[in-house]
């Protein structure tokens, strides 16, 4: 069975991560979304939170599953016999902290290929840190995240004063 993996911070999902998701979705047997989790970094949003938002907004792709990792994606991977990881590429900036990532990553686990994915051009400008922004000065975030998550995400976002 070929695995992919799609980790990420997922502060929150976005349209941008779904889209490629649903894409990956396709060339895979199985595609795993996992929410990385940083102890050296505060997320806006919960392991739990993020894990819940990801579930709501991708039930409709069958073979995918959603979880949540504390350790490296290197270590993630070969605990769930996957060889591929799936990177999303918005644009040239992302492009040098991903191809260090992918790098190492194959030093740490040589049996791990890192694909990337073109955006979706609708979605090249979209990140969590901008639905964060919009929402924290009470923006209309439905652009660019699902309606049923919409609303739990602005309750929880402290607003700007
Ligand atoms: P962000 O950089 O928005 O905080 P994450 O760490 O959650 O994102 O990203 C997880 C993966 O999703 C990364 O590979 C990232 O490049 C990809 N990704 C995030 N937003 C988009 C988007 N709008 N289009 C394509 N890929 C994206």
């Amino acid at each position: 069975m070929k695995v992919a993996i799609m980790p990420g911070s997922f502060d929150p999902v976005t349209k941008g991560h779904i889209d490629i998701l649903e894409r990956s979705s396709k060339l895979f047997d199985k595609i795993i979304a996992v929410v990385m989790v940083n102890p050296t970094k505060t997320p806006t949003f919960t392991t739990e939170e993020r894990v819940k938002f990801l579930k709501q907004v991708t039930n409709h792709i069958p073979n995918l599953e959603v979880d949540s990792y504390l350790g490296l994606v290197a270590d993630y991977a070969r605990e769930k016999n996957a060889h591929t990881l799936i990177k999303g590429l918005r644009a040239v900036t992302d492009f040098e902290y991903e191809f260090q990532q992918a790098l190492t990553n194959k030093k740490l686990n040589p049996e791990l290929e890192t694909l990337f994915m073109v955006t979706n051009q609708e979605y090249m400008y979209l990140s969590s840190t901008i639905v964060r922004q919009i929402a924290g000065f009470g923006g209309d975030i439905s652009l660019f995240v699902p309606e049923k998550i919409k609303e739990e995400i602005l309750e929880r976002i402290i607003p700007v004063e």
